[in-house]
């Protein structure tokens, strides 16, 4: 039975540690981090995500700033609120939570998040900074930091390992195969038209599954021993259930689990991280305006 990676207990230690830092920066600097949202539209899905990040921020004492706009505002309207947050002394970091309305041009609003404050690291040139060798991107992305601190918590060894990583999205799956070649991994990424996935998967010493398909990763696609971070999140139906759904992930936990030498749950892995390293970036940030 595979060791379980509980993404609980270490995003709690790791907002503990942050709590404790917020508190030393202010000791020491005067400085309290802090962290812009900015959501436009009322989708109540992306308004229960805002609110939950800055829930999350208050615990352990990073300031937040709340920018509600309604979906009709101008794309122009955004750009111009991104330009003031980024010249605010009390404003670290500045989130803009997608999707955007329709109207607008998503590669233009998250370009113009000024690089030292994209603490959810979606700027493209800090996305393609994680893959220039020898340069340091100032932020990653929040998810695939999160699958990274898992697997160093975790006392996973990822440098020469053979990593697999199943999606290729700007959010989870190409940043996390960035970042484990960053760490000297040998990396593989499979898509939507990869023929034959299974022969690759089973190559893999360590597993990334992130495409949104329940239950896709079964016992006969890995190898024994290997590591899998399932950042996948399904609701599938389930009668036993009151609410007659439930959460399951990209990989079938009960086959997988009896081949890997450790493996996240879901809920309960992947999923705390994300949040938790967003609080991590916006102090990094907030550290950075001091020294
Ligand atoms: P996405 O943008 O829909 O991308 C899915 C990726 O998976 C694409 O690259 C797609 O390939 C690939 N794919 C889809 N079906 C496939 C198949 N049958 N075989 C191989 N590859 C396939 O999704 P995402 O935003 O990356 O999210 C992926 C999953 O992670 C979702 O379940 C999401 O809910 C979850 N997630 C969790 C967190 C968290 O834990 N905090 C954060 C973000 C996302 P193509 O590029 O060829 O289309």
């Amino acid at each position: 039975m595979a060791q379980i990676i509980d993404g609980a207990a270490i995003a709690a230690a790791i907002r503990t540690e942050i709590k404790e830092e917020v508190a030393r920066l202010q000791a020491e600097h005067g400085v309290t981090p802090g962290l812009a949202t900015v959501l436009i539209g009322d989708d109540p899905a992306s308004a229960t995500y805002v609110r939950n990040k800055r829930r999350a921020c208050a615990e352990v004492g990073i300031a937040s700033f709340g920018y509600e706009l309604p979906a009709a505002t101008s794309q122009d309207e955004v750009l111009r609120l991104l330009r003031e947050l980024g010249s605010r002394e009390d404003v670290h970091g500045i989130l803009v939570q997608l999707p955007l309305p329709d109207h607008m041009n998503e590669a233009e609003v998250l370009a113009a998040v000024p690089l030292t404050k994209d603490v959810d690291g979606f700027n493209p040139i800090n996305l393609g900074l994680l893959g220039v060798k020898g340069r340091q991107a100032p932020f990653a992305p929040c998810t695939p930091q999160g699958c990274i601190e898992l697997l160093d918590r975790s006392g996973i060894r990822i440098a020469g390992r053979r990593a697999v990583v199943l999606g290729r999205s700007a959010i989870v799956g190409l940043p996390v195969a960035l970042m484990l070649l960053a760490r000297d991994a040998t990396v593989t990424i499979c898509h939507s038209k990869t023929p034959n996935i299974a022969s690759v998967t089973r190559s893999a010493d360590i597993l990334i599954a992130a495409i949104g398909k329940p239950r896709f990763v079964t016992g006969d696609m890995v190898k024994p021993g290997v590591v899998v971070i399932d950042v996948g999140i399904n609701r599938v139906a389930d009668t036993n259930s009151p609410r007659g759904s439930r959460l399951v992930g990209d990989v079938d936990f009960d086959e997988v689990s009896e081949e890997a030498a450790a493996i996240t749950p879901v809920p309960g892995g992947v999923g705390p991280m994300t949040i938790a390293m967003l609080l991590k970036n916006t102090l990094i940030a907030a550290r950075r305006q001091v020294v």
